[in-house]
C-alpha cells in the first residue's frame, strides 16, 4: 500500500513522525541521492525487462517522477552529484513518454488520472481520520470539574458539537471571575491560580474604614478581615481554575470538531465541476490505478470509501486516543502559564495594553491541556510555551513576578 497511515499521505510523507523532514545538509543530500538510487535501479529493471510495459509500469514511472519532483536537485552539493540528477530525470521522462506512446489511446490521460486519484485517496482518508479523531477525543476531563462541570463531556463519543455548546454557557457563566480575579492585581496572580494564599491584600478589601471600634468589639477588625480576605481569595482561586480550565479546552475541542468540516470541504472542492464525473469514472473503469495506491481490496470500486474507513480504525486502535489532560493533573507551572497567557491577552482587550507580547491562546493551551494521539503532552511543545509565555510575561511586568513562596 503506497498510503502512510501515519501522515495520511500517498506515494510521500508529509509532516510524518515516521520520516522526519532532514535538517542538515548531509542529511538533504542523503535523502536525494537514495531518490536517484531507486529512480536509477527502477530503469534498470525496465530496460532488462522482456515483457511489454503495461499500465502498472506507467503507474510506478508516474510514482518515480513525483519522487524526483520533491527530491530537487539544488539541495545536492556538487556538480557530479547534479549532473547524475539530470541524467536520470531525463532518462525516467523519456521512458515514461516511450510507456505513454507503446500503450496507445488507452493510456492517454493516466498521469491526469494518477494525480487526481492520489489526491482523493489522501482527501477521503483524512475525512475518515479527521471523524475518527473527532469520536475518539476523550474530552470527559471537563465533566469532572467540581464547580463548572460540562454535562455533555460525561460520556466518551458524545459529539464534540453538543461539548462546544455546552462549554460555550460555562464560559458565559464564568466571565465575571475575570474582573474578580484581575481586581486582586497581578501580583497576586500566581499565588491564586495555585492555591497560595495571597502576596498582598487590596487595601480596600481590608482597610476597617469608620467601622474601627464598633468593628472590634464585633469581631470585624482587621484580623477577621483578613482571614476572611484570605478565604475568599481560595475559593476565587478554586472558580477562577476552571475557567481557565473551560478557556483552554474551548479552542482544543472547537479545533477537532471544526476538522471534519474542513476535510469535507476540501473534499467537495476536488470534486467540483467535471471532478465528481471524473472520480465516478474511476471507480468504475480506472480500478488499476486505486488498486496500484492501495493494494487488492475487493470492489474497490463501490467499497472505496468502506475500506478507508477501516484502515484508519486499524490504523488507530492500539493508540490511547487523543484528550484533554486532567484537571487535577496540571502542574502548578501550568496553571501560572496559563493564568499569565491569558492576562496577557486579556490586558490587551480590557485594559488597554498594545499587544499580548506575540503569546498566542491557542498555541499554549494546546501545549499544556493536550493529549496527543497516544495519551501524553507534547513534552517539547509544553516546555517551549511555558518559556515563551514566562519571556514575554517578564517583559511586560517586569515588577510584577510574584517572590515564590
Ligand atoms: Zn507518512
Amino acid at each position: 500500500m503506497r498510503l502512510c497511515l501515519t501522515c495520511g499521505c500517498v506515494d510521500e510523507h508529509r509532516d510524518c513522525a515516521l520520516v522526519p523532514a532532514p535538517r542538515t545538509g548531509p542529511e538533504k543530500v542523503q535523502r536525494v541521492q537514495r531518490a536517484l538510487g531507486d529512480v536509477d535501479r527502477q530503469l534498470f529493471a525496465l530496460k532488462m525487462s522482456k515483457e511489454p510495459p503495461t499500465r502498472l509500469t506507467l503507474l510506478a514511472l508516474l510514482s518515480a517522477e513525483g519522487q524526483l519532483e520533491r527530491f530537487q536537485a539544488k539541495d545536492l552539493a556538487d556538480f557530479g552529484q547534479k549532473r547524475a540528477y539530470n541524467l536520470i530525470e531525463t532518462a525516467l521522462k523519456d521512458k515514461r513518454k516511450a510507456v505513454e506512446e507503446a500503450l496507445g489511446d488507452p493510456a492517454r490521460g493516466l498521469a491526469d488520472t494518477f494525480s487526481f486519484t492520489k489526491k482523493a485517496i489522501e482527501l477521503v482518508f483524512k475525512i475518515q481520520t479527521a471523524k475518527l479523531d473527532a469520536l475518539s477525543f476523550d474530552a470527559t476531563a471537563l465533566a469532572a470539574l467540581p464547580i463548572h462541570p460540562v454535562q455533555a463531556a460525561r460520556s466518551k463519543g458524545a459529539t464534540l458539537s453538543a461539548i462546544c455548546r455546552e462549554l460555550d454557557e460555562r464560559l458565559e457563566e464564568t466571565r465575571p471571575l475575570d474582573k474578580r480575579a484581575s481586581g486582586w492585581g497581578l501580583k497576586n496572580l500566581t499565588a491564586l491560580v495555585t492555591g497560595k494564599e495571597p502576596v498582598e491584600y487590596p487595601p480596600e478589601l481590608v482597610s476597617t474604614g469608620g467601622l474601627s471600634v464598633l468593628g472590634a468589639i464585633v469581631g470585624r477588625g482587621p484580623a477577621s478581615k483578613r482571614a476572611s480576605a484570605a478565604t475568599q481569595f481560595k475559593l476565587l482561586g478554586d472558580a477562577f481554575r476552571e475557567r481557565l480550565y473551560l478557556l483552554a479546552a474551548n479552542p482544543i475541542v472547537l479545533r477537532r470538531s471544526s476538522n471534519v468540516s474542513q476535510c469535507e470541504e476540501a473534499w467537495r472542492k476536488h470534486l467540483a465541476g467535471p471532478g465528481a464525473t471524473r472520480w465516478e469514472e474511476i471507480k468504475r473503469s480506472q480500478q488499476d490505478v486505486l488498486a496500484y495506491f492501495l493494494g487488492p481490496i475487493p470492489d474497490i470500486g463501490t467499497k472505496l470509501e468502506e475500506a478507508l474507513q477501516e484502515i484508519a480504525k486499524r490504523s488507530r486502535t492500539a493508540q490511547l486516543p487523543a484528550g484533554l489532560v486532567a484537571f487535577e493533573k496540571l502542574a502548578l507551572e501550568d496553571w501560572e502559564t496559563l493564568a499569565r497567557a491569558y492576562f496577557l491577552i486579556f490586558e490587551v482587550v480590557v485594559a488597554d495594553a498594545s499587544s499580548g507580547e506575540g503569546v498566542v491562546w491557542d498555541k499554549v493551551v494546546r501545549g499544556i491541556v493536550e493529549r496527543k494521539t497516544g495519551g501524553a503532552v507534547d513534552a517539547a511543545a509544553r516546555a517551549s510555551v511555558v518559556a515563551e509565555v514566562r519571556d514575554a510575561w517578564l517583559k511586560r511586568h517586569p515588577a510584577g513576578e510574584a517572590p515564590k513562596a
